[in-house]
């Protein structure tokens, strides 16, 4: 007899509904799996075969014939064992067809028949909901990411055996059942804020107050930032705290950042929820694949990870030219697209990058009582980050070493959380200024919409000319510098833009006096 389930699968960061029609007839005994299948979705036979045995029920001496269909898109992972077995059990008459309707299933299958936790389930229900389904029946263990999706009925099964009880005869055991709403939803996510967990604090910092202005300023609009000095100035330090400041993510964020994490298998022990803002700082030995994704089925890669959050690259100067340059079509499209057969997989990828390099292979310059670099060796060194990713930096620092006076004094500057309340203001001004729009942050105000919200005053619109004709400031740098000084303005809690607040963006972007070298 012919039966069919609805399960699903992630495509990029989206879902997609997978139909698992499977039929049972006379023939040989054998179960055969068809629809464009990867090697671990094809091993779901034996699974599925000793798993349902397991539960108590036999299989019938029959060809049972398992199809994945649409056939175009590639399927892989466990995630379609339970709605296997489902339909196979349907087909035994054994589950009625009708108490499927409406309803989408996934979940792995241990030998014994438990139900098994899988990943990227909150992208799949949260595409099932937006299309019709009222119903999933999934792991035990997903089900807290799954409640993060609205108005939908959520059963939660450890037995592939209470399952079927559940379905036929409408017992409870084991089974966990809630019905999800946009009022519980808040709930949780309000939740999130006790949840952040206590870190190290900007005020461990001795001195260093104007790199922590500059880093206050980044998190505030989202800017990205490099900062260069010699080793052991704090730089490290001070980028491991950024997350401590940056403002909380808005529920969109929190349900993109959560999609990844799923996808990535990286949401087990998160209680469902990515509550903070990533900060991820792969190593330099970091591949292209792995900083940003891929694979036969594509998978996330660093960049992704780093979505709403920090991408820090310590010693910069250290990566793969190639790997460096990679970075810079996310750092303009904001995310990445990988083609495969029959399909394309797109991932969010906006990141705040976060840079340190030391100003020479040795770390010393210029104290040339201890740096014995040659200016050919510094300039080599400094020339592996090329202008487009340079340009692309609106924060550039050149961090001092720490003085004696600032270790030794008492007074210890702003807290994390000082930092945090002003960076929470700025944002909240950001989020009026930008209520009508897609973006969030003042860096990610569009070229063509810069002179609808940011208007400079007569003097910081001529101090600003001045330094665009003197020095050759690129356009680009123009307009970065005019986004940059909206963050400080929205810093320092106004909304007209002063001269110096043009000043001191113009002081952060670094500008050398020889100007700002050819786009290379
Ligand atoms: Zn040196």
């Amino acid at each position: 007899m012919y039966s069919e389930v609805i399960s699903g699968m992630t495509l990029g960061i989206g879902g997609m509904f997978v139909r698992v029609e499977t039929d049972i007839s006379p023939g040989l005994p054998m179960l055969s799996m068809v629809g464009y299948l990867a090697s671990s979705v094809k091993e779901a036979g034996e699974r599925v075969r000793t798993a349902v045995k397991n539960s108590g029920f036999i299989l019938p001496a029959s060809r049972i014939t398992v199809n994945l269909s649409p056939a175009d898109i590639r399927k892989d992972g466990a995630i379609f064992d339970l709605p296997i077995a489902v339909a196979i059990l349907a087909s035994m008459q054994l589950i009625h067809q009708e108490k499927l309707k409406d309803t989408l299933i996934l979940g792995e299958l241990g030998l014994s028949g438990d139900v098994k936790a899988v990943d990227g389930v909150l992208p799949v229900v949260h595409y099932a909901q937006k299309n019709g389904i009222r119903r999933v029946i999934l792991p035990l263990d997903n089900m807290d990411e799954a409640g993060f999706v609205d108005d939908i009925e959520i059963i939660g099964v450890k037995w592939l055996g209470d399952l079927v009880g559940f379905l036929e005869k409408g017992e409870k055991d084991n089974i966990r059942y809630i019905k999800t709403s946009p009022y519980r939803r808040k709930e949780i996510f309000d939740e999130r804020e006790g949840a952040a967990g206590i870190e190290e604090d900007m005020s461990d910092i001795c001195g260093q107050e104007s790199m922590k202005r500059g880093v206050m300023i980044a998190a505030a609009g989202f800017h990205n930032i490099l900062m260069s000095g010699a080793a052991g100035s704090g730089k490290s330090m001070i980028a491991g705290r950024i997350p401590g400041i940056m403002p909380g993510l808005t529920y969109e964020e929190c349900l993109e950042l959560t999609k990844i994490y799923s996808i990535s298998g990286l949401l087990r022990d998160k209680d469902g929820l990515i509550r903070k803002r990533p900060f991820r700082s792969p190593h330099h030995t970091a591949t292209e694949i792995a900083l940003i994704g891929g694979g036969v089925v594509p998978r996330p890669g660093e960049v992704s990870l780093a979505d709403c959050g920090i991408l820090f690259l310590d010693e910069l100067p250290e990566y793969k030219k190639k790997v460096i340059e990679c970075l810079r079509q996310p750092m303009e499209d904001r995310k990445i697209l990988i083609s495969r057969h029959h399909a394309a997989y797109e991932f969010p990828a906006d990141f705040m990058l976060v840079a340190a390099m030391n100003p020479c292979p040795c770390g010393h310059y210029p104290d040339r009582r201890l740096c014995r670099c040659t200016d050919r060796e510094i300039n080599a060194y400094r020339n592996k980050i090329s202008y487009p990713i340079m340009d692309r930096i609106d924060i550039r620092l050149e961090v001092k070493p720490v003085e004696y006076k600032d270790i030794s004094k008492t007074s210890k500057g702003m807290t994390s959380a000082e930092m945090r309340d002003k960076v929470e203001s700025a944002r909240e001004r950001q989020l009026y200024r930008y209520r009508e729009d897609s973006f969030l942050f003042n860096s990610r105000l569009p070229q063509n919409r810069l002179e609808e919200f940011i208007k400079l005053t007569g003097e910081g619109e001529r101090l600003l000319r001045n330094e665009f004709e003197k020095k050759k400031i690129s356009a680009r740098g123009y307009f970065r510098i005019k986004k940059l000084a909206r963050t400080i303005a929205d810093i320092n809690d106004r909304e007209d833009i002063q001269a110096e607040d043009v000043f001191e963006a113009m002081f952060f972007r670094n500008i050398s006096d020889k100007g700002e070298e050819n786009d290379g």
